[in-house]
């Protein structure tokens, strides 16, 4: 039987990028069957909510989806903020899908190394996985409100023992697969939430005892991702600093159009279902140009292919296309160069070949 797969194009540059990935997945299996739905601005235009009943529905009936993008200035200002595309679509996907375990992987291809804004320290090129949770914390704790006649804010952080476990098994898991290497961030100077962390984490990794890990304060983790970004493996880490780290770990190695990210939740059966999405936003500076890079989203693709569906291989010889394109000397305008979308999608099929 064929594995379902809900394609959530979305906004800007969401649906050039998608469509890119399903022609390169097509080209390495025949396994999979894709169903596309609306969501974020799209969807609120079509029928005024950001998330319909019926792409979540799709979206739970699936064995993993492929998302796009969301949001643009033509929706940032809709009222209530609840209907806005991020707010509106986004996070409440994360939760509905349970999809707490966001993996971001920075790696340099050797033909980019001149386009990283950082030299290299005494570790050598960035080769690293944010694995951030994603479903709890200062993004979810409530209470969330404003006080005092608006005159204060609140925001709430909050985390329990299940979840950072669920996660921290999850981190371990993936230094296991990579060099056995692993920092857990947090700032348990000042956090409770980051003591309950290191109180967790450490019980973990009694059943890791082949992984070498340490606890890393976030500054720190910023700055020496900058200094010498080569040393980290895993970062593992809690929701709102994985989405900053996640971020400062993509642009070491050059472009946000490089980066792909899956979001897991636990395993249905044999696979593992999961979101998968480029790290970037929906651009809208170039939708509609034909000029977007796909190649995060292709590489998302491939993250689908080897972890929900466990065709390593098809996503190895995926991840080996784009690179010898690269070594070839493809260069969309992200990267310096002149090629467009199709450009890139054609010389990784050539590669495919
Ligand atoms: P962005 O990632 O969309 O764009 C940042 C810059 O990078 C832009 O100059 C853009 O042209 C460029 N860029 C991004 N992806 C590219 C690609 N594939 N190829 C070439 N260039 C690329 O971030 P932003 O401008 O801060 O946000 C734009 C919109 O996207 C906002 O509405 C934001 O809320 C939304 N957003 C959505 C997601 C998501 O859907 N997961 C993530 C981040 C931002």
């Amino acid at each position: 039987m064929p594995f379902k797969v809900a394609v959530l194009p979305g906004d800007g540059i969401g649906p050039e990028v998608t469509t890119e990935a399903i022609q390169v997945l097509r080209s390495v299996t025949d396994e999979l069957e894709f169903d596309e739905c609306l969501i974020g601005g799209a969807a609120y235009d079509a029928v005024g909510k950001p998330l319909p009943e019926t792409t979540l529905k799709i979206c739970k009936e699936s064995n993993a989806v492929l998302l796009g993008a969301v949001g643009g200035p033509k929706w940032d200002k809709i009222e209530p903020p609840e209907l806005r595309p991020e707010v509106g679509a986004l996070l409440p996907l994360r939760r509905e899908l349970n999809l707490y375990a966001n993996l971001r992987p920075a790696r340099i291809f050797p033909a980019l190394i001149d386009a990283s804004p950082v030299r290299f320290g005494p570790s050598g090129p960035i080769d690293c996985i944010v694995v951030r949770e994603l479903t709890g914390g200062i993004y979810f704790g409530k209470p969330r409100e404003r006080r005092d006649n608006g005159e204060v804010a609140v925001d709430t952080c909050v985390y329990s023992k299940i979840e950072i476990r669920r996660i921290a098994r999850r981190g371990f898991e993936i230094a296991r697969q990579r060099r056995r290497k692993l920092h857990c961030v947090d700032k348990a100077n000042v956090l409770e939430t980051s003591r309950l962390w290191r109180e967790v984490v450490t019980e973990v990794a009694e059943g890791y005892q082949d992984v070498d890990w340490e606890f890393m304060l976030v500054d720190n983790c910023a700055m020496q991702l900058v200094r010498d970004p080569g040393q980290f493996d895993v970062i593992l880490t809690e929701n709102m600093f994985g989405d900053i780290l996640s971020d400062e770990a993509a642009q070491v190695t050059g472009s946000l159009g490089m980066l792909p990210s899956a979001s897991l939740s636990d395993p249905r059966g044999d696979n593992v279902f999961g979101m998968y999405e480029p790290a970037h936003g929906s651009a809208p500076d170039i939708a509609g140009q034909g000029i977007a890079n796909p190649i995060a989203t292709i590489l998302s693709a491939a993250m689908m292919l080897r972890f929900s569906f466990d065709m390593k291989e098809e996503a190895e010889a995926i991840e080996r296309a784009v690179s010898k394109a690269l070594d070839s000397g493809l260069r969309t305008l992200d990267l310096g160069g002149n090629a467009g979308t199709k450009d890139a999608t054609a010389a990784i099929l050539a590669n495919l070949a």
